[in-house]
């Protein structure tokens, strides 16, 4: 259960990859965030920024921080839209368990639309590495 007022746990898997104790496919990397593929992908291209900054929810962020998560996200869903050839992309983020977050670490979702084409169940089926790795590249050529 996450919630609100929950202080930050240094063991959350987010926080394992940022310190790369955890296998990750990185797409996107500076000095402040990381963007990298979701491992049960909502649809084919749905990937993550996240802040290197520990916080749980948006109120924890600082105001750099979160101006840092946008201006990657930013970057991100451009490569998305184009390596996808996306008509339309959402991005999402939930805070606390009451809203669905699974993660306790701030993560912005970024998840490329298309007409007629339902999202897959949140966090429910792990993709092959395989087809997440080739997804990546696709999105890595556009970055
Ligand atoms: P939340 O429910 O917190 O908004 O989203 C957490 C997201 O993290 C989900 O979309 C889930 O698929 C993804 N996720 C969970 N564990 C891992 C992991 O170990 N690696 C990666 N890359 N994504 C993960």
């Amino acid at each position: 259960m996450i919630k609100l007022d929950d202080a930050y746990d240094e063991n959350n898997i987010f926080a394992k990859i940022l310190r790369g104790e955890m296998p990750n496919i990185t797409l996107y990397e500076d000095d402040k965030t990381l963007a990298f593929m979701d491992i049960m992908p909502q649809a084919v291209g749905h990937c993550l920024v996240i802040p290197k900054e520990p916080a749980v929810t948006f109120l924890d962020l600082s105001e750099d921080g979160a101006a840092a998560v946008m201006a990657t996200a930013k970057k991100v869903a451009a490569a998305v839209v184009q390596a996808m050839d996306a008509p339309g992309f959402m991005m999402a983020q939930l805070n606390s368990s009451a809203a669905g977050q699974t993660v306790p670490h701030y993560h912005m979702h970024i998840l490329p639309r298309h007409d007629g084409l339902e999202l897959e169940f949140h966090a429910r089926k792990p993709e092959n590495m395989a087809v997440l790795n080739e997804t990546a590249e696709k999105i890595r050529a556009h970055l």
